[in-house]
Formats: structure tokens, sequence, C-alpha cells
């Protein structure tokens, strides 16, 4: 299996990571604040049809040696559509993940992702417990997940993720716990978990703001709890072997998500679709935020790219330590990277929220990835 480099160089020559947005979904889930949500027919076409011409526009099909499909629901793509945007290509990957909606994953679809490269499957099942899925917007029984990662294992998919959220609406202890032994009985390679602070620009969160009822949003556990049910979920997931390497993501060692580690690494990667980030080591630029102004935009003969900024030492120094500080193994430091911090970085260090394994790397420690937001307000921002 593939263990990818913690410590990738940005150079002109490294291969970069290549990820394709498909903003389209079922249904829009009540916590969700991405650009993504249920659209017209009409639109999936004409963004497919822009999303392929943006991928054949450049070389980045042919060199990413990382493939990523997020969303939204890139699951809900049909093989055809996936040829389309991929250009035919029937290549091997590095490492080639779907996101995939539990309820979507069949022996076809299985079938049609490995035919195309795919290796890696994330599901986005967020809760086992049905009531906790459901307030959320999701429709799956933990039977039901069960049932398609064996259909992915019998496939020949031989990475599995799965997404958990700690924090939604009805969540109590028993049903963590209950989460966290499924992940235990499945024996995944690899578990993401997030903590929800719910976003005005959700309905769950414009729910909580209002003080009305919807959503469970009466009951959505505190701030304290949901930080307890994630340092819960660090203790189990560490004692089935799944290490912490990522502030939210835990990997058998070798699992990690070599794409992923590409953001973390300061490391080249191209974002194709709405709302989808690039970076190429010196210049960072994304596309328009929404999938009708992507598409308008392309139809009008415009450039994807809606914003871009050459990164200056400053921003450098911040965006690099700011993606490394996530990393378990922490941010390696240049000559500079802590000028003018001296008071703040002892002060962090007196709190035991970071620590310096070698003189030139920083990383969060255990207690400190609780904190992580504060340690980059201090360490990196004026
Ligand atoms: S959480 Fe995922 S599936 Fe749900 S609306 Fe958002 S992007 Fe779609």
């Amino acid at each position: 299996m593939l263990r990818p480099a913690f410590e990738a160089e940005t150079t002109p020559r490294a291969a970069p990571g290549l990820y394709v947005s498909f903003p389209f979904c079922r249904q829009k889930c009540t916590y969700c604040n991405f650009a993504s949500g249920v659209f017209s027919q009409d639109l999936r076409r004409r963004y497919v049809t822009a999303l392929a011409a943006e991928a054949a526009a450049s070389d980045t099909l042919d060199r990413a040696d990382t493939l990523y499909l997020g969303g939204g629901t890139p699951s809900l793509l049909t093989g055809e559509e996936l040829d389309e945007i991929l250009g035919g290509r029937r290549r091997e990957w590095a490492e080639a993940t779907v996101e995939a909606a539990p309820g979507d994953v069949t022996e076809e679809a299985a079938r049609l992702w490995r035919e195309r490269g795919i290796d890696r499957v994330s599901l986005g099942v967020q809760s086992f417990d049905r009531r906790v899925a459901a307030a959320a917007g999701r429709k799956h029984s933990a039977e039901q997940v069960e049932q398609e990662i064996s259909i992915l294992r019998r496939a020949g998919v031989e990475r599995i993720s799965v997404d958990l959220i700690a924090g939604l609406a009805h969540q109590k202890e028993a049903d963590w716990e209950e989460s966290l032994d499924w992940i235990e009985r499945l024996e995944v390679e690899h578990a993401s978990v997030y903590m929800l602070d719910a976003d005005d620009d959700s309905r769950l969160g414009a729910e909580i703001r209002s003080e009305g009822g919807r959503y469970g949003a009466r009951d959505v556990p505190s701030d304290d709890q949901t930080a307890d049910f994630y340092e819960r979920a660090i203790e189990r997931l560490a004692a089935m072997g799944l290490e912490h390497y990522e502030i939210s993501n835990f990997a058998r060692p070798g699992c990690e998500s070599a794409h992923n580690l590409k953001y973390w690494t300061f490391a080249p990667y191209v974002g194709v679709g709405s709302d989808a980030h690039s970076f190429d080591g010196a210049e960072r630029w994304n596309n328009a935020r929404m999938a009708s102004e992507y598409v308008a935009r392309w139809e009008r003969g415009e450039l994807a790219a809606a914003e871009r900024e050459t990164l200056d030492a400053v921003r450098r120094r911040q965006d690099r330590l700011l993606t490394g500080l996530r990393l378990r193994a922490g941010a390696p430091l240049e000559p500079g990277d802590l000028d003018g911090r001296e008071e703040a970085l002892e002060q962090l260090l007196q709190k035991g929220w970071v620590e310096r394994p070698e003189p030139q790397r920083l990383r969060l420690t255990s207690s400190g990835v609780l904190f992580a937001n504060e340690v980059f307000l201090e360490l990196l921002f004026e």
C-alpha cells in the first residue's frame, strides 16, 4: 500500500492532486453550509459539460497522481458522466477516492468506480444511529452501511473511510459509543471525525439562532459535550489501531489519505468545478462558489477561476504552518518562522497545547488539538 510522504515538497515537477467538485445532492442535510444542494437536471447536464471542459483544458488529468471526487454527492455520477469528466480515461492512480452517501453504494456503482480506477470510498455516514442521522437529513441505517461496505469489499475496494460528526441533534453518549462500535466492527482503514459548529448558513444553525425547534435544534449537544465526544473518538479509534494523523482524520498506518495530505503538506493540487480551490506552490485560485455561477461563467467564455492570489512571504508562512500544524506529525519550521512570536509560543508551550518534538518542528499536543484555532490565532495572525 502507498505510504504517503508527510513532507511533500512543492516543486514545479511535483505531481498535483486533482479534486473534482460535484455539488449535487439528493437532499440538503440540515447542518450543511456547503455550496451544494438539490439542483435541476438541466443545470446538472450543463455543469458536467463545463466540468469536463475545464478538466480537459489543462494537463492535470494526466499529470495528477491522486483523484478526489468530492461534493456534494459525487456517488450520484453515472458512468457516462464520469467518463465525460475524466475524458474516458481508465488509468491507475496512486489513490482515487469518491465520496459516497449511504444508499448510493450498489453492486453497479462499485463496479463502475473500480473500472475507472477508483480504489477508495469515503462514506458520509455521520451517525450510525437512525434517529440522529434522520434529524440531520439522512435516511440510512447502520445495517445498510454494513451491507454497502460488504459490496465495496467484494468489488475490491481496499480502502474505506467513514465520516462521523460529533455534535448532531439528539446525539447522546450511548449512540456516540455505538457509532464508534460500528467503526470497530466494520474494520475500516480510515475515519474522519468532525466537530459540528452549526453555521448560520445551514438550516440547523439558523434554527438554533432563532431559538426554533425544527431539525432537533433544541437537542443539539453543548460545545463541551461535543468536545467530549471528539476526545472519546480519539481514545477509541487509537485503541482500534487508527492513528490520529490529522486534527479530524484517523488511519491505519499506510492508509492516510494521500490526496488530502497534499493540502496539509503544501503540495500542489488542482480543483475543477464550482467552489474548487487550486494551489501550484506560488498562487492559490478558486472557482465561482455556486454551481449556477460556475456554469454561467463557463458558458460566457470566462475563466473558471473567479479569484486568484499570489502568496507573499507572510501569507506563504501562514499557510505553510496553518496546514502543517493540522498534522499530528507537526509542521517543519524554517528560519524566521516564529520571529516575533516567541512570547506567544512560550505561553502555548506552558499551556501544553504545542510541543517541539525536535528543534525544527512544532506540533499540537493531544490536548492542543482541541484548541487548534486558538493556537493558529496566537502564532500566525496579527
Ligand atoms: S452534507 Fe453532503 S450530502 Fe448533505 S447536503 Fe451537504 S454536501 Fe450534500
